[in-house]
């Protein structure tokens, strides 16, 4: 991550917006859920009817917000945003969708973070379009039913198992992004290239594209510090050479492994000798939560064939003491 702003957030939330494809048209990738998504909704629209909750699961920054918007952007209808975080009692939860209009789109992000009693008003609420509010305190509280105009949820979470079984099966769809392939992250880059004025030929991209860990926001991000290193260090021009050095220095490896991943690998491989070690006891000695471990830095290491988890515990893969630079030990290698 870039050392003077390790959250990437500063010019990101700028330009975010002006990245987010407006419409299912312009979202690359992700055939399967695009097409599934487009098909929910242009059923809704015959029926003249308010779609069916959606679920989007995967990653951070596959697209799940910018998909929450397209559905809005399709139905022509108002967006709504929170997230589970900040609803922490089932009153705040009542006061958004008591303020709802019909048809409305409810984004909810992070949902499995929802406090339990805001989780089962919204049970009620996706189903029958109702919540029971309670006024009062002690033996004197009534329960006071409120009618709710019928609404589209649309859910994220970085994990859908990790959602309640009964909150999971009142959505009528579910999407699960999965990682971008290294084609579409490459229009990705030269869509993002053109909006933002820059110029990058296909093999730079491709170049920015294949260390973008299969993620559209990472490749915006990444094409920003090229943008910057080729300004102050080749006169503007931005070729593959130029790329791969802007990446290198801000630690992005050729497999698009980051300091995260890397120091992951490096726990696992060398402190622990390969595993199996547990979640808590790797996340702990890398400085991190363990819910970062798990649904930032895993699932692409699981993907690119470096760790597996296993009943026991994280175990590192022969290919991942082979990425390290380091020699496999004799009890691993087969
Ligand atoms: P998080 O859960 O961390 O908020 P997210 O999955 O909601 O992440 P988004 O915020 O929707 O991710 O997307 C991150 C960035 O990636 C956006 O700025 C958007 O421009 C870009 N992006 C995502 N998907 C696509 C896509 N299919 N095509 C083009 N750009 C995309």
């Amino acid at each position: 991550d870039d050392p003077l702003d390790p959250h990437g957030r500063t010019d990101e939330i700028a330009v975010d917006g002006a990245l987010r494809p407006p419409s299912l048209d312009e979202f690359k990738g992700q055939p399967r859920v695009a097409e599934q998504l487009g098909l929910v909704l242009a059923a809704a629209q015959h029926r003249n009817a308010v779609p069916d909750h959606v679920l989007l699961s995967g990653p951070p920054g596959l697209g799940k917000t910018t998909l929450a918007m397209i559905i809005a952007h399709e139905l022509g209808a108002p967006l709504r945003i929170s997230s589970g975080p900040a609803i922490q009692h089932a009153g705040d939860l009542a006061a958004i969708l008591s303020g709802l209009t019909e048809g409305e789109v409810f984004f909810l992000d992070e949902i499995h973070r929802m406090s339990r009693p805001a989780e089962e008003m919204l049970y009620m609420a996706m189903e029958d379009f109702r919540v029971d509010v309670i006024v009062g305190k002690g033996p004197g509280a009534t329960e006071i039913p409120l009618e709710i105009p019928p609404f589209v949820l649309v859910g994220a979470t970085t994990r859908a198992g990790l959602l309640p079984g009964p909150l999971r099966d009142r959505f009528g769809f579910t999407g699960q992004l999965d990682y971008y392939d290294a084609a579409d992250l490459v229009g990705i880059v030269q869509r993002s290239a053109s909006l933002l004025d820059i110029a990058v030929d296909r093999a730079s991209a491709s170049v920015i594209a294949g260390r973008s860990r299969g993620t559209p926001r990472i490749a915006n991000r990444l094409l920003r510090r090229v943008r910057d290193f080729a300004l102050v260090k080749a006169s503007g021009r931005i070729d593959p050479d130029v790329a791969a050095a802007a990446l290198e220095l801000y630690e992005v490896d050729a497999l698009g492994l980051d300091r995260l991943d890397r120091s992951v690998l490096e726990a696992l491989c060398v402190r622990f000798a390969g595993g199996p070690v547990g979640l808590g006891t790797l996340a702990m000695s890398v400085g991190e939560e363990a819910e970062t471990v798990e649904e930032v830095a895993e699932p692409f290491l699981i993907r690119q064939g470096f760790l597996m988890r296993t009943p026991r515990g994280r175990v590192a893969t022969q290919r991942a003491w082979q990425h390290l630079g380091l020699k496999v030990p004799a009890s691993r290698a087969d």
